[in-house]
């Protein structure tokens, strides 16, 4: 076989990909051997039976042909009117691209963004896959590190520090794998260094539905941002839509030509049936998005109490998402090592804090996907299997 191209061996960068506990994890299930996983972002549920019905019906009715490239209108549109009427910011259908799930649509914004060899700024702790997607578009991924001391909100200082010969700073409130909800200031300080930098800001907001305390800020809002923010949102966590494949990037029109002349070239779009859907699932309003948040917010008050019952795992407080990040620092442990440990003990799936980039170092990420009483069950596995390594 001929070499690969280094833009594709490349992404994972070598090296541990973080993964390892969730792979010996399936293997030990595959084996026979069962495993509490508490590893993925994927909801308990699945896709809403109506969601489906209406999937079924639009590609029945006919929509299975190519559909139009930036998104079909009337969903460009609703995504359109629900920005604008959820964060005040004028917003129309110039300024919507409907993209394959967010994941595409962070590889297409800092396309957009990012010109080859420049610095591509990340928040870390980070979504595992950031690195990858930067170094895909061949940027140079350069993480910023924010402390577990400020609950991992980013410092301005931080990124100003970091930003020389950058392009592009990505940022995502609420976090993954944290929980972590950018507060107003947070948010403002970075404002103010993309604007001094001439920054583009990619601000991944798939978590935007799940707040669990405070409210969600898009930094497009922000004084000055409109021009130069990339909003990625998708349809795969506040609908349990994952599998779908759908979300878009709002951003300023000739951005968002420009992004459509790539996805011209290379997605052709989305399939209209699933855009279809989309549509059908966002007009169900808030209600929907809250019954699907809601075992989060229940597991993540859950969580709360029985942390409370122990002193050695402490948690970093989880203001929104599906995840809850614990500090297991007491044990003396690094998570990956605890993360191990617990899976060989306790049969506990859960994901080290390594896996997500340095600041999230002797911590774990715990997935809140399972049912109530089993969730709360392996919690306090976890707790008491800390305790042990305490004694
Ligand atoms: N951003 C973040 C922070 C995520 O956690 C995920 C999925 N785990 C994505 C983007 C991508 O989601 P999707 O492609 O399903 O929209």
């Amino acid at each position: 076989m001929p070499a690969l191209s280094p833009s594709l061996t490349d992404i994972t960068g070598g090296g541990s990909d973080g993964w390892e506990v969730f792979m010996r994890a399936r293997k030990m299930i595959a084996d026979g051997t069962p495993v509490t996983e508490l590893t993925i972002g994927e909801h308990d549920i699945r896709t809403d039976p109506s969601i489906l019905a209406a999937m079924d019906a639009a590609a029945r009715g006919g929509h299975t042909g190519y559909a139009m490239v930036p998104g079909i209108t009337a969903l460009r549109a609703e995504v359109a009117r629900r920005v604008q009427e959820r964060t005040g910011t004028p917003t129309s259908i110039e300024n919507v691209m409907i993209t394959p799930g967010g994941q595409s649509a962070l590889f297409a914004a800092h396309l957009a963004a990012c010109p080859k060899g420049a610095k591509a700024l990340f928040i870390d702790p980070y979504y595992a896959t950031y690195p990858g997607t930067l170094r895909a578009i061949g940027a140079i991924a350069t993480p910023i590190k924010t402390q577990a001391e400020d609950g991992f909100q980013p410092r301005a200082a931080d990124i100003d520090a970091a930003a020389h010969g950058a392009a592009s700073l990505l940022i995502n409130s609420p976090n993954n794998p944290t929980g972590v909800v950018y507060t107003r200031a947070a948010l403002e300080g970075i404002a103010e260094v993309c604007k001094r930098h001439d920054l583009w800001l990619i601000s991944d907001e798939v978590y935007d539905t799940q707040i669990w305390q405070g409210a969600h800020i898009s930094p497009r809002t922000l004084d000055g941002m409109a021009e130069r923010t990339l909003v990625i949102g998708s349809m795969s966590k506040s609908h349990a839509m994952t599998g779908s494949r759908v979300g878009w990037i709002v951003g300023p029109r000739e951005a968002i030509a420009h992004l459509t002349n790539l996805a011209t070239h290379t997605t052709y779009g989305v399939a209209g049936f699933v855009q279809d859907a989309a549509l059908f699932a966002l007009k169900q309003g808030r209600s929907f998005e809250q019954k699907i948040g809601a075992p989060f917010k229940r597991r993540r008050a859950l969580s709360v109490d029985i942390l409370a019952e122990q002193n050695v795992v402490k948690m970093i407080p989880a203001d929104g998402a599906m995840y809850v990040m614990l500090d297991i620092r007491a044990t003396g442990l690094s998570g990956d090592a605890f993360a191990n440990r617990l899976l060989d003990a306790r049969h506990i799936a859960v994901m080290p804090g390594e896996s997500f980039g340095r600041a999230a170092a002797g911590h774990i990420r715990v997935a809140m996907t399972i049912d109530d009483a089993a969730y709360a069950k392996a919690l306090r596995a976890l707790c008491a299997f800390a305790a042990t390594l305490c004694e």
